[in-house]
């Protein structure tokens, strides 16, 4: 696969054509499409026409324009959107894998994508062995006759672990594996096909939208995966149907435009508040810090201009300082005590009894979740000092 132009460049040198000459495509607004020719619709419906729409459950022209500036972004021939990240990931994982096949999964990823490999999946005789994805020799061993597919996250929920994309991919290529990636945490900031993922996937839910207002997913990958998806005989994505509506594609379209700029100031305000919190002596996690265990091979796949993105996290060393303390935050006005990321006032949540909850306690503390750790979503604060000073107060005040 080539990837001559990818990242902010591309989302923004992006035209298109409207036959109304608006500077957003048209929203389409059918479900259904008609055909001038009968032989069209039986040619569409083998996939044998270009350009030709049968039914929106398969595709749409507002959902392939969204799909474009994202397959766009990601540097991979093609890509398609879904109704949520989770129908992205559920479509991917199923399309890729039969009864009797193995995956071989980071143990940090989020909690969804955890319950589907763990708890979903191995109905379906589809098992998985869950690594340390910073443990190249463990992720080696893991790997089976019968394993199909490695699966991680660029940057690690909650922990914010970096993974070493050509290293993964170097193992896929080794063992025959597809290297599915998550890259919802880094947009931009880390672009994992160029660095040989097979498959990307994002939930477009946080970073990308921006505005906490929609649900949505998307896969970007090879135009020949993206087809099979799409297959109306065995495509995944075309017979679970998790179909994003065009409405919402529009609005993530035009919100993902801002993306670049975005990024660039949640990552700014991020390493301003981590860096005063480490300054003041409290544990924060942040990889655009010296201290950060992973700082360096993030900076090996960077992407220039970005930073080092908008989560952090804060042990608050036990679950009720971390409640404490967010409740204080909150009532400060700097953000909401809200699940999710991207959103442009700061969110945060206590991962290990929220988003991660669906991970057991044993295998919470075997990864190295403390209970009291706040996850931060840092918003677009004009003046992150001001937040920092309060986060301080309210750590000082609490006596976390
Ligand atoms: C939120 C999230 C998902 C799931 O996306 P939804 O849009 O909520 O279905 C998957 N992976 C990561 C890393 C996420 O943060």
């Amino acid at each position: 696969m080539k990837h001559p132009v990818f990242g902010a460049a591309s989302i923004l040198s992006q035209t298109h054509s409207d036959p109304h000459m608006g500077v957003n495509p048209s929203i389409s607004d059918s479900s259904t499409f008609y055909f001038d020719r009968a032989k069209d619709m039986s040619d569409t419906f083998i996939g044998e026409t270009e350009g030709m729409y049968l039914y929106s459950r398969h595709s749409s022209p507002t959902n392939n324009a969204l799909a474009s500036s994202l397959a766009a972004m990601e540097g991979t021939q093609d890509a398609c959107v879904f109704g949520s990240g989770m129908g992205a990931i559920s479509a991917v994982l199923f399309q890729l894998c039969a009864a009797g096949d193995h995956i071989v999964s980071s143990q940090t990823i989020y909690g969804g994508s955890y319950a589907l490999l763990k708890n979903f999946m191995p109905k379906f005789g589809i098992n998985s062995s869950f690594v340390d994805p910073t443990n190249l020799d463990s992720v080696s061993q893991a790997i089976g006759p019968k394993t199909k597919v490695l699966y991680c996250e660029t940057m690690s929920n909650p922990l914010l672990e970096i993974t070493q994309l050509k290293a993964m991919s170097e193992l896929a290529e080794k063992h025959n594996l597809t290297l599915v990636v998550d890259n919802t945490f880094s947009p931009l900031m880390v672009a994992p096909a160029k660095h040989g993922a097979h498959i990307v996937i994002h939930s477009l839910t946080k970073f990308i939208n921006g505005t906490s207002d929609a649900i949505a997913g998307a896969v970007c990958a090879s135009k020949a995966f993206c087809e099979s998806l799409k297959s109306v005989m065995d495509g995944a994505g075309m017979l679970f149907g998790s179909t994003l509506d065009a409405q919402r594609a529009a609005n993530i379209l035009k919100n993902m435009k801002t993306l670049p700029i975005r990024l660039a100031k949640h990552s700014e305000n991020a390493l301003h508040i981590a860096g005063g919190l480490v300054n003041a002596g409290y544990r924060v996690s942040y990889p655009g810090l010296d201290s950060h265990p992973g700082k360096k091979i993030l900076e090996q796949q960077l992407e220039a201009g970005f930073g080092y993105g908008g989560l952090m996290t804060l042990d608050a060393q036990t679950p009720e300082k971390a409640n404490t303390l967010m409740e204080y935050m909150q009532q400060e006005g700097l953000g909401y005590l809200a699940v999710s990321l991207g959103f442009y006032k700061t969110l945060f949540s206590a991962s290990a009894s929220s988003t991660s909850s669906e991970i057991s306690a044993d295998d919470q503390q075997a990864m190295g979740l403390s209970k009291g750790l706040i996850r931060f979503s840092i918003g677009l604060d004009h003046e992150p000092e001001n937040s920092l000073q309060k986060i301080l107060l309210g750590l000082k005040t609490l006596a976390v």
